[in-house]
């Protein structure tokens, strides 16, 4: 599943393609991804110049003077440009053409999605999508005394916390596990129990760990651009995520596996307390 980082590192793949260009065309292949696309989306945006990108959790922002576009890659989705000739495949179900470019939309399960908020819609923060998310990781509203500040009563386990995106976004399942473990904080510890000291090693993890991955995969753009093959998520080396069984590059006990919430959690039972 496409991650915060994979979101950013297609932002900046894209803007450069997308920023001050005319869209000449919308062209959609499906009634919809998640939700049905907009109606009259082509009419709404051919002919209107695109301004800045942005991005907020894993929305993709394309902004235009009247409006923002909403992408969200949902499970299995990716954004490639292709010069428009480039034939559509299977799973190709929505065009953004900028002249001789596309912006071209895969997204095989169809839980992605591309949403339109006018300016007479009000504030793009204020969507009913992005208003209840918490803040960015990588932005100075982020610290140690927020986590503290707003898991004082929750007795849910830190990295269910994590998760929810109600604190803070973008720290899905695998930089879950892996913040928690470069912090040495148990998965399961209630997240009240967690002191100001230990949430400034979590905080620093996170942040860490999101900016590498972005870092990563900025460097190898080229590939994850790249009109020909398959536009993969970047492979990381991970310390716990998925490892289960295998020993912990620290201190070498196997790395342990546990569900929470449906998901799994990967944790070296001895180097996180
Ligand atoms: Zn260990």
């Amino acid at each position: 599943m496409p991650e915060l980082p994979e979101v950013e590192v297609t932002r900046r793949g894209v803007a450069p393609h997308l920023e001050g260009r005319v869209v000449t065309a919308v062209i959609l292949r499906h009634s919809g991804l998640r939700w049905p696309f907009p109606v009259d989306l082509a009419e709404k945006l051919c002919g209107r110049r695109i301004g800045v990108t942005g991005r907020r959790g894993k929305y993709l922002l394309i902004g235009f003077d009247h409006g923002t576009l909403i992408v969200h890659l949902g499970m299995s989705g990716h954004l490639r440009m292709l010069p428009c000739v480039t034939p559509p495949q299977k799973h190709d179900h929505f065009d953004l053409v900028v002249g001789d470019q596309v912006l071209r939309m895969t997204d095989p399960r169809r839980f992605g999605a591309v949403l339109w908020h006018g300016h007479d819609e009000g504030a793009i923060s204020e969507h009913l999508l992005l208003r209840g998310l918490g803040v960015e990781p990588l932005e100075e509203s982020f610290s140690a005394q927020l986590l503290y500040r707003h898991t004082r009563n929750r007795s849910a386990a830190i990295k269910q916390v994590l998760l929810a995106g109600d604190i803070v976004v973008g720290v899905g399942n695998i930089y879950a596990s892996e913040s928690l473990f470069k912090a040495g904080i148990n998965p399961k510890t209630a997240a009240y129990r967690i002191g100001l000291a230990r949430y400034e090693k979590l905080a620093l993890a996170i942040r860490e760990i999101l900016a590498a991955a972005i870092e990563q995969g900025g460097s190898t753009l080229r590939d994850f651009m790249a009109a020909d093959g398959q536009p993969g998520y970047f492979q990381q080396n991970y310390f716990v995520y998925d490892r289960a069984e295998q020993p912990c590059r620290i201190c070498g006990m196997a790395v342990r596996q546990l569900k929470q919430g449906q998901r799994s959690t990967f944790y070296c039972p001895n180097c996180q307390k």
